[in-house]
């Protein structure tokens, strides 16, 4: 009986199983997903969180690597502790670097390193729309014959990119201009800054692997008196100690700063979460600052679906 209730496997049904996805981050992963519907099976390997500049492979992740019909990374140094690694797999298995082709000329330099770039490109919606097209050129050549399905969800998925980008323009330009200061943990808003016209200050640098020294927790506290800046923001990802400490120096000189909310700056929010996908990290992260900073609008982001209190 038992066998009986077995599906008919047929030559036809294998090859339409899904396609195996491994992609590092969630970012990716979402993108990976988005426009692969039911045509693929994807799997994160950094989940809520984890942190790629510190990330290393697990055991887990090699074997589900190794077994991948395609493999995505971020590139651009963003998984620095996993380079050689994909350099490696890249022998063995189909794997892409999706941000690694991007235009050098949209890229902001690096500061540690004067031969790479900032590794955050999808702090920008507009960038991380090339990263999309990747994601999609490369699920197509693993899948030739489901090209015009993802090119279907990627088309839906770009103009749903496009009206965060609108939401992200008007939410922010209710900023005051003079409190257009972003002060975070460390310094992965760059590219954010630049769309939304904002002034960008990470404790940390661009990889979260350098400490940040008392000098510059010094030189933040004198910005945040001198500028009367009254929010800092902490990241999921990343430890809040240099944050909560430039606090503290505030404090000691009189001047009251407080966390304007937690951003989702390297790692998306919980799984199966709106803010677990990138379109819900990013409206999370427009309205937390925007909010934080004085602008007035809807508490629930751009389609009133963000979870209330996060
Ligand atoms: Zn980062």
């Amino acid at each position: 009986m038992m066998l009986l209730a077995l599906p008919l496997v047929t030559g036809r049904a294998l090859a339409e199983a899904p396609l195996k996805v491994v992609a590092t981050t969630g970012m990716i992963a979402d993108a990976a997903r988005q426009i692969g519907g039911a045509e693929v099976e994807v799997k994160a390997l950094m989940g809520p969180g984890v942190d790629p500049h510190a990330y290393r492979q697990t055991r887990s992740d090699i074997v589900a690597m190794t077994r991948a019909d395609l493999v995505l990374w971020h590139g651009l140094y963003l998984e620095a502790q996993m380079q050689e690694f994909f350099h490696d797999l890249t022998r063995k298995r189909p794997v892409v670097a999706v941000a690694e082709g991007l235009p050098k000329d949209l890229l902001r330099s690096h500061d540690d390193y004067a031969d790479k770039y900032d590794p955050h490109v999808w702090m920008s919606p507009a960038l991380w729309k090339l990263v999309v097209e990747e994601v999609r050129a490369a699920l197509t050549t693993a899948r030739p014959q489901s090209a015009e399905l993802f090119a279907a969800n990627a088309q839906a998925h770009l103009a749903e990119l496009d009206r965060l980008i609108a939401y992200g323009t008007e939410a922010l330009a209710r900023v005051p201009e003079n409190k257009r200061i972003l002060l975070t943990a460390h310094d992965a808003f760059g590219y954010f800054g630049r769309d939304y016209g904002f002034e960008v200050q990470g404790i940390q640098g661009i990889s979260t692997q350098s400490e940040a020294g008392l000098n510059r927790i010094g030189e933040l506290v004198d910005l945040l008196v001198a500028r009367d800046i009254k929010a800092v923001f902490v990241e999921s990802s990343v430890s809040d100690r240099s944050v909560r400490a430039l606090i503290e120096g505030a404090a000691a000189q009189g001047h009251a700063v407080s966390i304007g909310g937690e951003l989702f700056s390297d790692a998306m929010g919980a799984d199966g979460s709106y803010e677990g996908t990138y379109l819900g990290m990013l409206d999370h992260n427009i309205t937390t600052i925007a909010t934080a900073l004085g602008a007035e609008i809807p508490a629930r982001g751009m389609a009133g679906k963000l979870s209330a209190g996060l």
